[in-house]
């Protein structure tokens, strides 16, 4: 479950340098020094994602990434392309390639474990609905047919109360796509509940807060699956990361080009449209089966059959794990007071937070009702317990927006935090121990994690 990434660049320090960047958090590192090799490792080994130097002797970036682009079994792998700072012409021949994000030299920590962890995301909803499509026997079809989806044609719609702004933008998309032209936001939810490709929002509106609309559009199960773009200030770098914390596919960076955006909207909607012919070519069942219709969040059945597998791993020597149980503090008083409607808005709202507060490798579910249980592969009881103060805070920080933005509720949570404890332990005892923390964490006055003593 863990992420593996594969790091490709002909010069050893730089390899080196990202290989431990990425260790340190935990993902697992693979490594090759030129174009070949790089190939040969991700067909064996399918990675979750690839870092790839463009400027490499022999086979360059650019080749190594149409191949993997090409190849039905490494087309899925997300490509992320480290440029020079300057790498303008590099970064459009790279997007006609078909990689999926960019990297400047030098690279920013931030930037990297950002678009690493939303990159991840992407993955593992790909992988979960290629393992359901293959095992329906269908895939040489779908490969077949994701090659023929084009990236043009889409309707984008663009957010924006910056006129002129918007007005150039849809000109330049109109080449291509159909924009529409929203200039407030609570419109244009309602327009991106109907047939939309991309949205473009301006993360530094005026009128309204571009970054709050995009987690709207991601908590709403009609649009939770929209790609969007938002357009940052490059010296705005708050804005810039709680955008990819948000879950914001992709940035343009101001001041836009043309070219890039056009690549960048390609991407993107061809993206859409292989997860959408992935996704209505399922088994609905399997779906319901796994995630929770209210939240988005994997369901408890679903993080019981990777539990199991963890724990196995970490009682016969392998890597820790650690579990949250987290539970809403006085939550039945909320549905008292404001209605069972505003009760499933809080809940929803709180698992975007929760989700956005944890590594890209964590699983964090709907364990029933107001309680959740976040899962961490390679965490020891004291990282859990750092990243569950940080959820707590990032909850109990800041009001939540209910009833259209009408209600500021603060809420709370109480969070139970457990390890793996070696020989002899089970999945069932490890979230019993977690349970009996948040039991304490009640007691103890709510709103504070307790962690099990061992
Ligand atoms: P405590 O601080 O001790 O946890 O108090 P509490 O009120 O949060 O705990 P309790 O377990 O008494 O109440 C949980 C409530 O959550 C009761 C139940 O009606 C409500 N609930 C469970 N599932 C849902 C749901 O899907 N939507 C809504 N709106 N409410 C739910
Ligand atoms: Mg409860
Ligand atoms: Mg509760």
């Amino acid at each position: 479950m863990s992420a593996r990434i594969l790091v490709v660049d002909d010069i050893e320090a730089n390899v080196k340098l990202l290989e431990a960047k990425l260790s340190a958090e935990y993902y697992e590192v693979l490594t090759a020094y030129d174009g070949p090799t790089a190939l040969a490792i991700a067909a064996a080994e399918s990675p979750d994602i690839i870092l790839l130097d463009i400027m490499m002797p022999g086979m360059d970036g650019f080749a190594v990434c149409q191949r993997l682009k090409d190849d039905p079994l490494t087309r899925h792998i997300p490509v992320v392309l480290v440029t020079a700072l300057d790498g303008r012409s590099d970064r459009i021949q790279g997007l006609e390639a078909g990689a999926d994000e960019f990297l400047t030299k030098p690279i920013d920590d931030v930037m990297l474990f950002a678009r690493v962890r939303s990159l991840t995301r992407l993955k593992q909803v790909m992988d979960e609905l290629r393992a359901r499509e293959a095992s329906g026997r269908r895939i040489g079809v779908i490969a077949g047919v994701a090659a023929r989806l084009g990236g043009s044609g889409g309707r984008v719609l663009i957010v924006d109360d910056n006129e002129r702004q918007a007005q150039r933008l849809s000109a330049e998309l109109g080449v291509e796509h159909r924009p529409v032209i929203e200039t407030d936001a609570e419109k244009a939810h309602l327009t991106a509940r109907g047939p939309v490709d991309l949205i473009i929002v301006n993360a530094a509106a005026r009128g309204f807060d571009g970054l709050r609309f995009a987690a709207a559009i991601r908590s709403d199960e009609a649009t939770r699956h929209l790609p969007i773009l938002a357009i940052v200030d490059p010296d705005d770098r708050t804005r810039l990361i709680k955008a990819l914390e948000l879950g914001v596919n992709d940035l343009l960076i101001k001041p836009i080009d043309p070219e890039e955006m056009a690549a960048r909207a390609r991407t993107q909607i061809r993206r859409k449209r292989y997860t959408d012919f992935l996704r209505d070519n399922l088994d609905h069942s399997l779906e319901l089966a796994v995630t929770d219709q209210l939240t988005g969040l994997h369901n408890r059945r679903y993080m019981e059959g990777q539990l199991e597998a963890l724990v196995k791993r970490a009682v016969h020597g392998g890597d820790p794990v650690a579990a949250l149980m987290i539970d809403i503090d006085h939550f039945k008083k909320i549905n008292d007071n404001f209605g069972h409607d505003v009760g499933d808005q809080v809940l929803r709202e709180f698992a975007v937070r929760l989700a956005s507060n944890v590594r890209a490798i964590d699983l964090p579910c709907r364990y029933g009702g107001e309680e959740f249980t976040v899962i961490m592969p390679g965490a020891a009881l004291e990282d859990a317990q750092r990243v569950a103060e940080r959820i707590r805070l990032h909850v109990a920080g800041s009001p939540f927006r209910v009833v259209e933005g009408r209600e500021l509720l603060t809420v709370t949570i109480s969070i139970g935090v457990a390890a793996t404890l070696g020989e002899g332990d089970t999945p069932e005892a490890l979230l019993k121990r977690a349970d009996e923390a948040v039991y304490e964490a009640k007691a103890a006055g709510r709103n504070c994690v307790i962690a099990h003593a061992a």
